[in-house]
């Protein structure tokens, strides 16, 4: 099983350098993953990139890691952006492009890499183009995890998080040894305002109408790979590497 990295050159950008080098695998691969919120996409990127010894590239943690830097370190348009994601808007694309640029590099990683939450609108995917052009680059696919409105709705509006730890717990799928109490360190089980079943519906139309063009854009282009999310985490991943396999993608397991 490969080590984890640290991703300090994604989350931080600028000279911070990732813990653990480059692993150079011999078929390096370069994803991007798409799919609505609590499809378990997270859950696959984690698979994928432990497996397959790359790294997963989040807009989402550069934004979660900004928040926890003290004001003053914050850019402006850092700021700005910090608003919109805690009003539950998407930034702008012109600040998700300049952090994306910012860290180009990790894009030239010999690791290759899997992007999670970015490209998130057309205009995004547009730009990301063109960028892999200039640095001759070329995606292996694009991988879109569908699972039906009801089955969404029942994975966030049951999952609850822990106050204390954070550890996620789900009232079916992954209950708590006594109820509402966190089986690592007896905290409070908590739901998150976003995954009260009213909230779920709204997140499910931004994704609809900003993110869905992406599956078209990408599947004109000849790189949509369309994976069920349904079952569990590892029937899913297994499905992924057949999706790969048939798209003649590198799907050498990392030792
Ligand atoms: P995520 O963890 O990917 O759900 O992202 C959390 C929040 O960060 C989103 O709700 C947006 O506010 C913001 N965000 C992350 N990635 C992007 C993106 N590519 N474009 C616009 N906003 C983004």
């Amino acid at each position: 099983m490969s080590e984890k990295n640290d991703r300090a050159s994604w989350i931080k950008g600028g000279a911070a350098r990732c813990a653990v080098p480059p692993k150079k695998p011999a078929q390096p691969h370069r994803l991007v993953l798409l799919g609505a919120p609590g499809v378990g996409k997270g859950t696959q990127a984690e698979l994928l990139c432990e497996r397959l010894g790359t790294c997963q590239l989040s807009t989402g943690d550069i934004f979660r890691a900004a928040k926890s830097l003290p004001p003053g370190e914050r850019t402006p348009a850092l700021e700005a952006a910090l608003d919109y994601m805690r009003r539950g808007d998407l930034v702008p694309d012109t600040t998700v492009l300049d952090l994306v640029r910012e860290r180009v590099h990790c894009l030239r990683c010999e690791s290759g890499f899997l992007l999670d939450g970015f490209p998130r609108t057309v205009a995004q995917a547009e730009a990301l183009n063109g960028l892999l052009d200039r640095e001759k680059i070329k995606l292996d696919a694009v991988l879109s995890y569908d699972l039906p409105i009801d089955q969404i709705v029942a994975r966030l509006s049951g999952r609850r998080t822990c106050g204390g730890c954070k550890a996620v717990f789900h009232v079916t799928n992954r209950p708590p040894r006594i109820p509402d109490l966190c089986d690592h360190c007896g905290g409070k089980l908590l739901q998150r305002e976003d995954d009260r079943p009213e909230a779920v519906r709204l997140r499910m139309e931004v994704y609809e109408k900003s993110t869905k063009p992406l599956a078209d854009y990408y599947r004109q282009r000849g790189l949509l790979v369309t994976i069920s999310a349904e079952g569990a985490p590892e029937a899913i991943y297994e499905r992924t590497l057949a999706a790969l396999k048939g798209k003649g993608a590198a799907t050498k397991l990392s030792e």
